[in-house]
């Protein structure tokens, strides 16, 4: 059994992502299990240099500790899973991509852009554009469309089955999707050679055995494709628990690009670790006042299922 958090180095986390980063701890310490810290820094052109180190700087500063991962001298290193840096773990995603294609469960795709957009006439939309009408399923057509773009490298995307995943999230409850129809052949090795984040994510859960998978609730509409993927790998599916957002006064998501929600700021105007920790659990909800309280602190003060309840109210708000 282990817990992990999983941020992406493409800049300093802001108050959001602390937020949930602290949720995901308190869940592994209140469940009595490991806690794994790995840097998904696979988006490379995403990735900011110096950033997987400010947010284990970050972390640290919160009094938020990990038991496998990342660490600032050695990014990759730090545990049996090692390595802990998604960049650095290539191998894996290959090997996984090898079975799902000797299972054939994917297929190259050499469709740009347009050629999905041009395909459907009425498109319908899922969170990332049109979903892909399938035209490379087909060989003869992926032949005529290799044929077209001959200098184009191809996608690889995985054939979504007429298939409704069900799952029951901790904090969510029961969430179905299906997958032909709501989500469509997905993407799993990108045109550029980078293995996607819907593959990358579950080979590394599901290598890493993590059992509870605490992240943001702006997940939560990968998890079904995830969960196909982790069957189709034969890795054990773990639990899932979407965390709300923290949302601005105006009530629009936190951005990492605007820096106004930084720890930094925070930093600067003399707040301490644990005022920031007070904050951030008052804001979902974990406890009653806004007040000075350390992570160590507030383990004390709340049960596994304490948790899980609390987050349970603050996820229907
Ligand atoms: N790396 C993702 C992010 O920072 C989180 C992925 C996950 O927890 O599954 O948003």
């Amino acid at each position: 059994m282990s817990g992990r958090y999983a941020p992406s180095p493409s800049g300093p986390l802001h108050l959001g992502n602390l937020r949930t980063a602290l949720i995901a701890w308190l869940q592994a310490r209140l469940a009595a299990m490991p806690f794994i810290l790995r840097m998904e820094d696979l988006d490379l052109p995403r990735v900011k240099p110096g950033s997987s180190e400010q947010i284990i700087a970050d972390l640290r500063w919160l009094g938020l500790d990990w038991d496998e991962g990342a660490s600032i001298t050695n990014p990759g290193s730090g545990g049996p899973s090692a390595p802990y840096a998604q960049s650095a773990r290539n191998p894996f995603y290959q090997k996984a991509f090898q079975q799902l294609l000797d299972k054939d469960l994917i297929y190259p795709c050499y469709c740009s852009r347009k050629d999905i957009q041009q395909a459907a006439s009425a498109p319908h939309l899922h969170e990332n554009g049109p979903i892909y009408p399938g035209t490379c399923r087909d060989p003869e057509m992926r032949a005529e469309m290799e044929r077209r773009h001959p200098d184009k490298p191809a996608a690889w995307r995985y054939r979504a089955p007429a298939r409704t995943i069900e799952f029951e999230d901790r904090l969510v409850g029961r969430v179905s999707q299906t997958l032909d129809r709501e989500v469509g052949d997905f993407v799993i090795k990108r045109a550029d050679g980078l293995f996607a984040y819907q593959l990358a994510v579950v080979v590394d859960d599901g290598l890493m055995g993590i059992t509870d998978v605490v992240r943001g609730a702006d997940l939560l509409d990968s998890t079904a494709r995830q969960i196909e993927l982790f069957e189709a790998l034969d890795y054990l599916i773990p639990n899932f628990w979407h965390v709300p957002l923290m949302l601005d006064a105006q009530g629009a998501r936190l951005s990492k690009r605007d820096g106004s929600d930084s720890l930094e700021l925070w930093r600067q105007q003399g707040k301490s670790a644990e005022a920031v920790i007070g904050f951030l659990a008052h804001s979902v909800g974990l406890i009653d006042r806004d007040c000075s309280i350390s992570a160590r602190e507030l383990v004390q003060e709340l049960t596994l299922e304490g948790l899980r309840q609390r987050l349970v109210v603050a996820a229907r708000e």
